[in-house]
């Protein structure tokens, strides 16, 4: 596989793995803010995938043939190395899916079957994304259970002492966010786990925007379950992780049957393999896997620690600059927040902002960013979100500001 470890933290040289960002979009330079939508894919992820297809590409798990085991021992070898990335303890509580919604909605439904009846209670923040609430809306539906919600300060911080006056003996599991995509919040994602154990209540942590920005150990967490996407992380579309504790998914039922999930199939009755193909039902998408691992590797030669410094000063010059504008106002304001700027500007509407900044080469997300509970907290239809990356520079910004200083004078 190429290999393209970088041991230093040089902005110029990691912007050369990424091919995208040197382009000119409406003959203005690219300026990638939507990394919370999805990530660019550095060079090493692109060849990884395209000489998978080129030169590798077989189905896993099925052949004695020389291609399908040589793909067989990338795809573990991939597990592996998401294992070690999150630091599960072993390497079969690392289920692939297509994504952290597929994982949340595996999780429902499943957690759901063996363990919620009606009038249990499931928990989860004001913050959330859509996909951390509806797909415990659709198992409480199905149980007739019901979902509680721990409410959030101004700041954009959750409430811990409403948080514990949320659990009692209904209380079945709580699922909460790590790190806010329209805020940036960086939940106490230990001690909110710390709080649900005390009480024997599992906890699943949503980490779509967690790990691409800091060392995540799960084991350290002692999260029950813990959900990401590779497009969020570097890595491939199409490809996500659920890591759950052993425990838990040796007892929790498959939520999809087919091939490769089964151990002995007969009309009468049907046993399941072990983990973690009990989950892992049809051919995986075991090109995105391995490409997820070639990411994760590439995460781990920059070192997660100083792309966390490096966005630390993004961050830290972001907001004060962004608030020096005057008709600038912030969303989000924790004291510990990852690198999203969530915005309105004056009375504009977010759309048009978004649009103009396209015009100016400047990529931003704009609306809802599907957290609509958290943008009624606020009162507002949603916000501009511009979305940083360890790619990103201190001169993007200053561009980003004189651009929403056009933008004010058209609108004046
Ligand atoms: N949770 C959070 C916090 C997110 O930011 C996102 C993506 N915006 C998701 C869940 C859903 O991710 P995906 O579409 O990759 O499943």
């Amino acid at each position: 596989m190429p290999d393209n470890k970088i041991s230093t933290f040089d902005v110029t040289k990691i912007r050369n793995n990424f091919p995208v960002l040197n382009q000119k979009i409406y003959g203005k330079p690219l300026i990638y803010f939507d990394n919370g939508a999805t990530t660019q894919k550095p060079q090493v992820v692109i060849d990884t995938m395209s000489k998978l297809h080129s030169e590798h590409n077989s189905n896993v798990h099925r052949g004695v043939h020389y291609l399908s085991e040589q793909m067989t021992e990338m795809y573990e070898s991939a597990r592996k190395k998401v294992q070690d990335y999150l630091n599960a303890q072993y390497s079969h509580e690392i289920i692939f899916t297509s994504g952290v919604t597929a994982s949340i909605n595996a999780v429902a439904y499943s957690f759901g079957e063996a363990y919620i009846k009606e009038n249990d209670e499931v928990i989860v923040s004001e913050m959330e994304h859509h996909s951390n609430i509806v797909p415990w809306q659709l198992m409480c539906k199905r149980k007739g259970a019901h979902l509680k919600v721990i409410p959030i300060n101004a700041q954009g911080e959750l409430l811990l002492d409403e948080y514990k006056k949320l659990i009692n003996s209904k209380t079945k599991l709580v699922a909460i966010v790590h790190v806010s995509n329209s805020l940036g919040t960086i939940n106490p994602v230990k001690e909110i786990v710390a709080i649900a154990h005390k009480n024997n209540i599992p906890v699943l942590i949503d980490g779509a925007q967690a790990i691409q920005h800091q060392k995540v150990d799960v084991q350290d967490i002692d999260c029950d379950f813990y959900a990401f996407s590779g497009h969020k992380a570097y890595g491939p579309t199409g490809i996500g992780v659920l890591y759950g504790k052993e425990r838990w998914l040796n007892e929790m039922p498959p939520y999809q049957g087919g091939g490769d999930m089964i151990d002995r199939v007969r009309f009468e009755h049907t046993t399941y393999d072990d983990l973690p193909f009990k989950f892992e039902a049809g051919t995986p998408n075991y090109i995105g896997a391995i490409g997820l691992g070639a990411a994760l590797d590439y995460l781990t030669g920059i070192g997660l620690d100083n792309i966390q410094n490096y966005e630390k000063k993004l961050l830290d010059y972001g907001t004060d600059k962004l608030t020096a504008l005057n008709g600038l106002k912030l969303y989000g304001a924790a004291g510990n927040k990852t690198c999203i700027f969530s915005f309105l500007l004056n009375n504009i509407h977010s759309y048009d902002v978004g649009m103009f900044l396209d015009k100016m080469g400047i990529a931003v997300r704009t609306g809802h960013h599907c957290t609509q509970p958290l943008w009624e907290h606020y009162k507002v239809e949603g916000s501009v979100r511009a979305s940083l990356a360890f790619y990103n520079t201190l001169e993007e910004i200053d561009y980003l500001c004189e651009a929403l200083k056009e933008i004010q004078k058209m609108f004046k």
